[in-house]
């Protein structure tokens, strides 16, 4: 390994927080949500250690394509359905179920003469206003998925909501009397909860949840972090220390000269930067751990470097481990103080990044030393 750069994801963690969600929505169907690579976790390790989901949930056709040459045989719902007509032969030879919200959809269905039981879950909007048909349509629309050859016996009914990472929400108050309302009437099995909606609105869970960033070890709910959901962090973002040097007290650090040292101290660089998917900071106050230790990040972080204080781990040299996120510091932090959100984190990481899976907690920085 020629840089110590890496994302170290627990596989143990990703069952274990299954295992939550299924405490959280007792009885209820678990898709397990692995689009963009898995929330950046590797699509088809992550797809193998939650082989215990009823079904995985994919955005696009090639994400479906990509489990299935990982051997993955279960359930794949497309999100969003398709896009163009010839898809449908895709969705056969997958065997995939897709979502239909659109009236394009429809007609793909509608036209196909040889396919038949295609699976679908019709989505209907109740307040998200990003796909789904009006609530008002659904009648007519469920009857001619009905009576479509192509299409499956039993259709799937789901939405989707807007705010539910916000407990006492009112829009999604709103949402989930719409969702009540419309589906009254509707046999078919139903979802409507993401992570958010597992964890703070029992009324959502319906037949089927479909869980995301919560199978990953991290919260959607705003002031909250994974442990105070039981949840185990999967992935572990982690560097090293490849340069420790005394900078005199009124020198400045790193590109822009924007942080300027109020004393003689020692400063750390860490081979980390935005060319990894490490965020550039927008708040003040983001660490690293160095350890055990959190240590302040000085300066902009740059493409492939970022600068720390070393002042309260004066033992630090080069190669010592650096934690960016993880087992030591929630993801939910840095998010904070990068103006961003978990999910952004995680799906940036980027391909410079040496992906490591490990089936318990990662073994300390000591041992893995040489
Ligand atoms: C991505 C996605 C989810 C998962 O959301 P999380 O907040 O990550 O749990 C659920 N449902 C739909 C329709 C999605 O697009």
């Amino acid at each position: 390994m020629s840089r110590f750069t890496r994302a170290t994801v627990n596989v143990s963690a990703l069952r274990h927080n299954l295992e939550r969600v299924r405490a959280l929505a007792p009885g209820r169907k678990v898709m397990a949500v692995v689009k963009a690579n898995a929330y950046g976790h590797g699509l088809a390790d992550v797809a193998h250690a939650l082989s215990a989901a009823d079904a995985y949930a994919v955005a696009t056709v090639q994400e479906a394509r990509d489990l299935r040459g990982a051997g993955v045989d279960g359930r794949i719902i497309l999100l969003e359905g398709i896009h163009r007509a010839d898809d449908l032969s895709t969705v056969s030879e997958l065997d995939l179920d897709m979502v239909v919200h659109d009236h394009s959809q429809i007609k793909f269905l509608s036209n196909e003469s040889k396919l038949r039981g295609v699976r679908v879950w019709l989505k209907f909007d109740t307040g998200m206003n990003r796909l789904g048909f009006h609530a008002d349509e659904l009648p007519n629309i469920y009857q001619t998925l009905r009576n479509c050859p192509a299409v499956a016996k039993e259709i799937y009914l789901m939405s989707h909501l807007a705010c539910a990472d916000e407990p006492d929400n009112e829009h999604t108050r709103a949402q989930i009397e719409r969702w009540h309302q419309a589906m009254r009437g509707y046999a078919g099995e139903k979802s409507l909860a993401n992570s958010a909606g597992i964890l703070v609105w029992p009324r959502t869970h319906a037949d089927w949840v479909r869980a995301g960033l919560m199978l990953y070890g991290v919260s959607p709910v705003a002031g909250f972090v994974a442990e105070n959901h039981l949840l185990q962090p999967a992935m572990t973002l982690s560097s090293e220390l490849i340069a420790v040097h005394q900078v005199r007290g009124g020198e400045t650090v790193g590109y822009g000269a924007t942080y300027e040292c109020p004393e003689d101290m020692m400063v750390g660089t860490v081979a980390i930067g935005y060319g990894d998917g490490y965020p550039r900071f927008r708040r003040p106050g983001a660490r690293v751990v160095i350890h055990g230790r959190q240590c302040p990040v000085i300066g902009n972080v740059s493409m492939d470097m970022t600068c720390v204080d070393l002042r309260d781990v004066p033992n630090a040299q080069v190669g010592a481990e650096v934690e960016l996120w993880g087992q030591q510091l929630p993801i939910e932090l840095v998010a904070q103080w990068a103006d961003t959100i978990p999910w952004v984190l995680m799906c940036g990481i980027t391909r410079r990044v040496e992906m490591e899976y490990v089936a318990e907690q990662a073994a300390p920085s000591e041992a893995r030393a040489c």
